[in-house]
């Protein structure tokens, strides 16, 4: 399977800004590592994929951004972060979730997340993370993601993302295919132009069954602005990377402060924890935990 990646260009002299995403493998891994139904590995594996797409405002190697799904629904939240290179990892509170299959015949992502909340934390390496919060529009991710820009950032936009899951030869569930793109409209655009485009993205099919049928996402994209000058194409990987390290969580040991830590040297006198996002289990046996008592 080809890797995943981004590709970016910009149009119509400069009025289209669109980022593209292939993202099958990404979302197959975060499917394995948190044993999701089809449903909740549509809806974290959109989320992913519009993680990645966005990494590319982050400026600074160090920025990072989170993406946060609230709502009422069975599913519980469903988080991803990224960083500036586009490595994303996420997680949803229920894995499990099992709804039938909406009216269109698709999973039921809105369903899943139900009412409630879409926020997205930046961490710019400012005093302060900017926060931006908006009420969901339907929980299928993707209209909630280019209202957040219309709201928020004051940016008409396009965005279209899919997950389709199906058997594989195993007869497992796997990702067959994920991706997506955004399609942002800079001051200058005409109604001409923003009309074409509508026109043309109401007319196309939906990504997966594009990438099903073995088109690529630049080439998907290239039949959104045929006709208009493309410039400034570029092509870089994105993956599903987690950045967690036992130093890491040895911070959240310390934030459980003396009394805690003191009762669970102890008591059990160990401690595992896991990370949320990759369920690798970091181990700290009595010596380690007492060194980190020592330095509290
Ligand atoms: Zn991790």
């Amino acid at each position: 399977m080809s890797k995943d990646y981004l590709y970016s260009a910009v149009a119509a002299n400069g009025v289209i800004r669109v980022i593209g995403a292939e993202t099958t493998n990404l979302v197959e891994k975060a499917m394995t590592i948190h044993d999701t139904s089809p449903v909740a590995t549509a809806a974290l594996g959109r989320v992913l994929t519009v993680s990645a797409i966005m990494s590319r405002g982050l400026k600074n190697d160090d920025d990072s951004m989170t993406i946060q799904f609230r709502g009422d629904g069975p599913i519980g939240c469903v988080v991803a972060v990224t960083d500036a290179f586009a490595n994303v990892r996420g997680y949803v509170g229920n894995p499990n979730v099992d709804l039938p299959l909406n009216a269109k015949g698709k999973l039921d992502v809105g369903g899943a997340i139900g009412k409630g909340y879409l926020s997205i934390i930046k961490d710019l390496g400012l005093k302060e993370p900017y926060q931006g919060t908006i009420p969901l529009v339907s929980g299928e991710i993707a209209e909630d993601i280019s209202c957040y820009f219309a709201v928020s950032e004051q940016v008409p936009s396009v965005v279209s993302l899919g997950v389709l899951v199906g058997p594989g030869d195993d007869e497992r569930n796997h990702v067959v295919c994920a991706g997506g793109f955004s399609l942002q409209l800079m001051p200058g655009a005409t109604e001409e132009l923003i009309s074409v485009l509508e026109e043309r993205v109401n007319k196309i099919a939906s990504v997966t069954t594009l990438l099903k049928e073995g088109k690529t996402i630049k080439e998907i994209i290239g039949e959104l602005l045929e006709g208009y000058d493309v410039t400034d194409e570029t092509e870089t990987e994105c993956g599903y990377n987690c950045s967690c390290s036992k130093e890491k969580m040895e911070k959240a040991l310390v934030s459980l402060g003396r009394g805690e830590l003191e009762e669970i040297i102890s008591t059990t006198g160990e401690a595992e924890l896991t990370c949320q996002f990759c369920r690798t289990s970091h181990k700290f046996d009595k010596n380690e935990l007492e060194k980190i008592l020592e330095e509290i």
